[in-house]
């Protein structure tokens, strides 16, 4: 059988990797000689461009400052002899259009010299502008497929890097996607827009506080922790649902599973940590700054983390980590997925996107120092927080739906779809200091002591940490941890920045007004305190330290009239509402035809992986399920008849195949019900949304149980797929 020819090679493969591992021993190679040496840094363009360049191309990247064509050119000549001393031959504009992925088409960067010749070139129109065909992307009804012009535009602010691959390397310079009309067809325009939206009403708030001085601008910084897992490439291949799904429709519960929390953290298998190793060089060479890898709690689960960034680059590099922990497991023998939930009865896979802001001069104004309860500033900015999170509930649950996610949120290992934000004891005490009146201490953590002499005191922190919170406050940062795995950060951190300046907006104009202007440090900390106060009131309801997994979490927040958005059918459309389109529109994020866009090639895309894997489900069901359950059943059949033409008693053999056609004429019936039923199609993307949901995902999950029924019923042998043990134990 197939199966087990994979299950073979799997463990074969296994055993080499192992085994040549071991042999091989470690490399002395220090990091520092290949660092960031494929990217096209600030250091790089400091070293390569003329002074005066360089300063006007610096006013752009850190002042948003028009470019000059004339830099322009100047630049691409740097920047292509830089690519093609490191073997370049190519160069693509590098986008993320609305399909989750990235899109690039390359260029040669060879050109005839007219004389039967060839020079290489990259003129600073090419650098700064491309015009792919962007009928082929989706774009929600923005355009007409004939409608097919579309434009990238080079971001200087995000840096341009090599690919490398067998015979190739690819200089990529980063571009936002816009159509003819000027309409944002990617993730990068509005992210960008919210940066901006925010950084003028921070900067207002820091006016109000005198501390901008020197200051022109506040980023919003981003540092994604991605979660993944891995699987023997032969094991993966010989399973159609994880080739065409990334995750599996069918699969029986293993004897092991999760259950004796083995794996967090535990010691990492050698092939995969040379895979991690690799998948680190590359991510190093492009300048990201890789951070922590471990084992997560699901066999077969992992995390990577880098450095945080600035919100742009830190999403172009979430993208290009992704797309390197696909690229690289193959030459390990491995498949990485990186869906939200590939495996039932285990934990998914998330992505904790760590979220602050700070001044380009390095201040993060999250940060809530010593005496935190003197510290008005850090207060405004966390109660603007609060306040856009309590508002904006359901938009921040609206920015991570996907037929993904809808398996993990709520599930007991993930936060539910109910938004709230967790605080800690210290800063609790705070809010509710304030709410009263005038706050006047901070909760100190103090020393642990652990009760041997050697072991030094450590500082304990002034409360403890809370896994379940979507959205935790942890330290210095919040950390929305409610993000699929397969996500592109883009999205999720464009509503939080946009949301946010709504917030700082609206703090920024009362204090202005409460204050009025070059007021003294006692009436602007009583305005402080008296605008925070009402804000707290109103909003403390999204406030929720306890256990988000718990039964009674979900009474309470329905009591705090808390939104809870189970799935994606429900918290997509709310894109669309009149409240975030006016939001959106308000700070120049996006256009209400482009949010609309949105909200339609979101709701498309939940649509179409709902389609095909239904219909994926139908065919394993039919064309290898039932076959191997039918063998099984001629097997007992004729061990019955063999038996009793025998004349041997075999009453239980009988009474066995007779359970057993039961549960296969169940799934037969199963599987009759959703291939008719997954047939229905409706115009409207919404009401063909909502009638997956609540008429296909109910009879995809009755025919898993009836697969995975028989799973634990026929004979190994003639089982067509390899088992949960199999993917996730063969390492
Ligand atoms: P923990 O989740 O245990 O608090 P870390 O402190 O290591 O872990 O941080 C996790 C992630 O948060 C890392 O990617 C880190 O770079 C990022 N991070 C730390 N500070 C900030 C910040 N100011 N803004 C955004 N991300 C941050
Ligand atoms: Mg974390």
């Amino acid at each position: 059988m197939k199966t087990n020819n994979a299950r073979d090679n799997a463990v074969a493969s296994a055993i080499t990797w192992r085994e040549n591992l071991n042999m091989n021993g470690t490399s002395s190679e220090r990091v520092d000689s290949y660092f960031g040496s494929d990217v096209f840094s600030q250091r790089m363009m400091h070293q390569r461009l003329p002074k005066d360049i360089y300063r006007r191309l610096m006013r752009t990247i850190r002042h948003g400052e028009q470019l000059d064509p004339e830099v322009a050119d100047v630049v691409a000549a740097a920047m292509k002899d830089w690519a093609i001393e490191h073997g370049a031959t190519h160069f693509t504009h590098w986008f993320q259009p609305l399909t989750g992925q990235t899109a690039e088409k390359h260029d040669s960067l060879v050109v005839p010299d007219g004389e039967g010749g060839m020079i290489y070139a990259l003129s600073g129109e090419d650098l700064s502008q491309g015009e792919p065909d962007a009928s082929s992307f989706p774009s929600g009804g923005l355009r007409a497929t004939f409608e097919a012009r579309g434009y990238t535009a080079w971001d200087a602010t995000s840096p341009a890097f090599l690919t490398r691959g067998e015979n190739n390397v690819t200089l990529c310079i980063p571009t936002a996607f816009v159509s003819w009309t000027a309409d944002s067809l990617d993730q990068k325009t509005p992210l960008l827009r919210s940066m901006d939206a925010l950084s003028v009403q921070a900067m207002r708030i820091l006016k109000i506080f005198g501390t901008d001085e020197g200051v022109n601008r506040v980023y919003t910084t981003v540092g994604p922790e991605q979660e993944y897992f891995l699987v023997d490439k032969n094991l993966f291949y010989a399973r159609p649902d994880l080739v065409t799904c990334d995750r599996t429709l069918f699969g029986a519960k293993p004897p092991k599973g999760q259950q004796l929390e083995d794996h967090y953290f535990g010691s990492i298998p050698p092939r995969v940590l040379a895979y991690m190793a690799e998948v680190e060089k590359e991510l190093y060479r492009m300048g990201i700054p890789v951070k922590t890898r471990h084992n997560e709690v699901a066999p077969g689960q992992y995390e990577i983390a880098p450095t945080f960034e600035t919100s742009n680059i830190a999403c172009d590099h979430q993208m290009v980590m992704m797309e390197t922990l696909k690229r690289v497991a193959p030459r390990y023998g491995l498949v990485a997925i990186l869906h939200e939930k590939p495996f039932s009865g285990l934990n998914g896979s998330g992505k904790h996107n760590n979220w602050s802001m700070t001044t380009d001069t390095g201040v993060n104004l999250l940060d809530p120092q010593e005496e935190t309860h003197t510290n008005m500033q850090f207060l405004v900015f966390l109660c603007a927080t609060i306040r856009a999170v309590d508002i904006h509930a359901d938009l921040l649950r609206s920015s991570i739906a996907s037929s993904g996610n809808d398996h993990r949120l709520g599930a007991a290992e993930a936060p539910p779809a109910i938004i709230s934000i967790f605080l800690g004891d210290m800063l609790t005490d705070i809010v509710e200091q304030l709410e009263k009146g005038k706050p006047s201490r901070t909760i100190k953590g103090g020393a642990l002591d652990l009760g041997a002499m050697s072991l030094p005191q450590i500082p304990r922190h002034s409360g403890d940490r809370n896994r379940t919170s979507p959205f935790a406050f942890t330290g210095n940062k919040f950390e929305f941890r409610a993000v699929g795995a397969s996500a592109t950060s883009a999205w999720p951190n464009t509503v939080l920045n946009t949301i946010a300046a709504e917030s700082m907006d609206y703090l920024a104009g009362q204090l202005e007004k409460a204050a009025g202007k070059n007021p003294t440090p006692a009436k602007l900390e009583s305005a402080v305190r008296s605008i925070l106060k009402d804000i707290i009131k109103e909003h403390k309801r999204v406030i929720f330290n306890g256990d988000n997994y718990s039964e009674a979490w979900h009474k309470e927040a329905e009591k705090r009239g808390l939104p809870n958005l189970e799935n994606s059918v429900k918290a997509i459309p709310i894109l669309a509402s009149k409240k975030s389109v006016a939001m959106f529109k308000k700070y120049k994020v996006l256009n209400k035809a482009e949010v609309d866009s949105r909200a339609n090639i979101f709701m498309g895309r939940y649509v179409d992986q709902l389609l095909i894997e239904s219909e994926q489900m139908v065919l394993m069901g039919r064309t290898m399920i039932l076959p191997a359950a039918l063998r099984h059943q001629k097997q007992l059949a004729e061990t019955v008849a063999t038996t009793q033409s025998a004349g041997v008693d075999c009453k239980d053999e009988k009474a066995m195949l007779e359970e057993f056609v039961d549960l296969v004429w169940r799934f037969n019936a199963a599987l009759t019900a959703l291939g008719e039923a997954d047939n229905y199609r409706d115009d409207d993307l919404f009401k063909q949304g909502k009638y997956l949901k609540e008429k296909v995902v109910p009879l995809m999950d009755k025919l898993r149980e009836t697969g995975d029924q028989l799973e634990t019923q026929v004979a190994a042998d003639l089982w067509p797929l390899p088992s949960y043990r199999d993917l996730l134990f063969i390492k």
